[in-house]
């Protein structure tokens, strides 16, 4: 043995629940307290920026949903098909974001290089909508049917 902390005083000191032995040689070794602190510290941020994702309120994004209905509206776009793109690609931004919620993994980022990246992108945002349909994105597939309704002939 090597003195260093086990890997089950090492899991002990990342949840916070060290045993005496351990937070002892924690403050004596700058080694495995660095090792600790790294990996909390990376889980930690990541909690946080969960937690704000999730803790947002619903006017949060009722008003994100304004704001991107507003900005898509004074945009102005000379084709739709770029108007619909710009609005898929804002909610890819959403997805994103919200993908921190469900999963550890780096979520994959939409390939822009290759094939059509508008179709790319399009197809990554419908196949989200279409899976089961996290609290976050609600307001992205609200975004959608208004898209629908306002491309409609009138
Ligand atoms: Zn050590």
């Amino acid at each position: 043995m090597n003195g260093h902390l086990s890997n089950e005083q090492w899991e002990a000191a990342v949840l916070h629940q060290s045993n005496e032995a351990a937070v002892k040689h924690l403050a004596d070794c700058a080694a495995c307290r660095g090792e600790v602190k790294s990996f909390t510290g990376a889980a930690e941020a990541a909690q946080v920026q969960a937690r704000k994702v999730m803790g947002q309120p619903e006017t949060f994004w009722q008003q994100q949903r304004e704001g991107i209905s507003a900005r898509v509206a004074t945009r102005d776009f000379a084709h739709p098909r770029k108007r619909l793109i710009w609005v898929a690609a804002t909610m890819v931004l959403i997805l994103l974001a919200s993908s921190l919620l469900s999963r550890n993994d780096a979520p994959p980022t939409p390939s822009m290089a290759q094939t059509d990246p508008d179709d790319a992108l399009l197809l990554s945002v419908q196949q989200s909508i279409q899976s089961d349909l996290p609290q976050a994105l609600r307001p992205a597939a609200l975004l959608t049917a208004e898209m629908d309704r306002a491309s409609e002939p009138r």
